[in-house]
């Protein structure tokens, strides 16, 4: 081939592979950022076996990150329609969960939401020397980073009645939105925009100071729980269903204009969730895949 012909068109498959590398990890949207974030924290506090072992699984595209998988289980969400349910728990319209009565999909089939969801993956994962397994580890573990993050936003564990929010239309600022999206997006994208010069690893460094400085006396109790199962996930949703009275729907009625009071109480909580969704992800993937090194990352 002539190299004057080849050497431009080569020079055009890279541009083009660079561009839909750049675009991959970003998009419209615990949103995008929020996901990439939750797992961005988590990474430097995965022990080395750990990394390593997350490493195998992850698929070729990852390029060695967690975080550019997290948001996976969103984008397969139309192809895998069974695991819909799987990213959120409703309550009926009560400010308390309970893994028995909350924790179903619509045809009342139980383990199918958020918290089931984590405790089968982390199992299925903690299993992976099992002849007998034979799921596909790499969707599980792209599966449970999610869903950790997921469980963490307190409007994935919200009321059935309005969906967690969905159907509760708001304005944030001037746009016209719902709640759950000023949950999932809104909250994360203004303060990217408006403290962080739209720089998400800049949010990710101010989360992480607060780690080590204005949350350090709470991070250990981030660790664990009183209502063990696989993991300490159904807590996490008891936390959120409680973050949800106190704070998503407090004030909020349908039509509400949501601005900076809004914004600057609720912040802080958004921050936090991301933070405790890290280190929480950190800590099953360290006791799944390094469970005698597991102390090490409380002395992080
Ligand atoms: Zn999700």
């Amino acid at each position: 081939m002539d190299p004057l012909i080849s050497l431009p068109l080569f020079f055009f498959f890279i541009l083009i592979s660079v561009l839909l590398i750049a675009r991959a990890p970003f998009g419209d949207a615990w949103g995008k950022e929020g996901h990439i974030m939750v797992c961005k924290i988590a990474q430097p506090y995965l022990t080395e076996t750990t990394s390593k072992a997350v490493l195998d699984l992850l698929p070729e595209v990852a390029a060695g990150e967690l975080s550019a998988m997290c948001p996976w289980a969103d984008e397969v969400r139309f192809h895998y329609r069974w695991a819909s349910p799987l990213h959120y728990v409703n309550t009926p319209g009560v400010c308390n969960y309970k893994y028995s009565r909350d924790c179903h999909n619509s045809k009342e089939e139980k383990g199918m939401c958020v918290v089931g969801a984590i405790n089968n993956y982390t199992d299925q994962l903690r299993r992976r020397g099992d002849s007998s397994n034979h799921y596909n580890l790499t969707e599980s573990l792209m599966f449970l980073a999610h869903f950790v993050g997921d469980v963490h936003q307190p409007l994935h564990a919200g009321f059935a009645a309005d969906e967690g929010g969905n159907t509760i239309v708001v304005h944030w600022y001037r746009r016209k939105t719902n709640l759950h999206h000023v949950w999932d997006t809104s909250m994360i994208e203004t303060a990217m925009k408006d403290y962080y010069d739209n720089d998400l690893d800049a949010m990710v460094d101010g989360i992480m100071s607060n780690i080590t400085g204005g949350w350090e006396d709470e991070v250990d109790s981030w660790e664990n729980c009183q209502n063990k199962q696989a993991t300490c996930a159904n807590d996490y949703a008891v936390e959120s269903i409680h973050l949800d009275c106190n704070y998503a729907y407090k004030d909020v009625e349908q039509d509400s204009t949501l601005g900076d009071e809004y914004f600057f109480t609720r912040l802080p909580i958004v921050k936090k969730r991301i933070a405790q969704a890290g280190l929480r992800l950190a800590t099953i993937l360290n006791d799944i895949f390094d469970h005698e090194n597991r102390q090490e990352i409380q002395s992080y």
